[in-house]
């Protein structure tokens, strides 16, 4: 059997499922989403980040107990320079452990470790974003969380691009797409909005830097909606327990099988 009828047997397989399972998702408040948190330990992807500090969308990391780090290079353009080690600073006072690794691949982190995963603004930069949940999924122990936040496409540069399909999605994953894919490149370059990005630069330096994508990862690989993140969250089992949609959306998701 070639590898698209297979992805295409899964797909069709998956979406049977889709429809005949009963779908019940409690919608409730951002500023409820501190009591999940509370007193937890878990892993960043990504970050730190401005929406989870005090003045942030979803202020959590005062009610954390304690946050470790995932960065995938030592020199980023939003970190700066980062290290190994003790020095996941999140929190006037409160820091983590920092590792450098592939967000799809957390090898250095044993199964169910963390009671949670937080990633903010990161999801839509990965060339194999399903590979990288399984991953997350892993790390957290039965019961735990996974809190996601994504650009909504109608409000930043993206507006022009169509929203990815689920199936997209799980032919990337099922073809084990590796984060040097540039196949969505000329896309890209094509309905990027460079007048709503203006660190990008010109049209010439936004190319020149999404070429070099593996090194840097600002290129968008994929553009989200709410029901792909709750499709997503579906297809590896985790309960929906929180949807949220403004300039950005917000899915927490529980973990319901080890
Ligand atoms: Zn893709």
């Amino acid at each position: 059997m070639t590898m698209g009828i297979l992805c295409l047997n899964r797909c069709r397989s998956f979406i049977k499922r889709l429809y005949t399972r009963k779908i019940r998702i409690k919608i409730t408040d951002l500023r409820d989403t501190q009591k999940l948190f509370s007193n937890k330990s878990g892993l960043e992807i990504g970050g730190p980040s401005k929406f989870f500090e005090n003045k942030g969308l979803i202020p959590l990391y005062r009610y954390i107990n304690k946050l470790d780090g995932c960065n995938f290079s030592t020199n980023t353009i939003w970190e700066g320079k980062i290290e190994n080690g003790n020095e996941y600073k999140y929190h006037k006072y409160k820091k983590g452990i920092q590792y450098i690794s592939e967000a799809s691949n957390l090898s250095l982190i044993p199964n169910s470790t963390y009671d949670f995963v937080l990633s903010c603004n990161c999801l839509e930069h990965m060339a194999n974003p399903l590979k990288a949940v399984k991953e997350w999924i892993r790390v957290i122990k039965t019961g735990g969380l996974i809190l996601l936040v994504l650009p909504n496409k109608d409000y930043c540069f993206d507006h022009n691009r169509p929203i990815t399909v689920f199936s997209h999605l799980l032919v990337d994953y099922f073809n084990e797409v590796e984060e040097n894919d540039l196949s969505h490149l000329n896309d890209i370059l094509l309905l990027h909005d460079l007048e709503m990005d203006k660190l990008a630069g010109t049209f010439e330096q936004f190319k020149a830097r999404s070429l070099k994508n593996y090194d840097n990862r600002a290129l968008h690989q994929h553009v989200f909606s709410i029901s792909v993140l709750i499709e997503i969250f579906i297809y590896f089992h985790m309960e929906v327990v929180q949807t949220y949609e403004g300039q950005h959306f917000v899915i927490t998701g529980k973990k319901i099988k080890g």
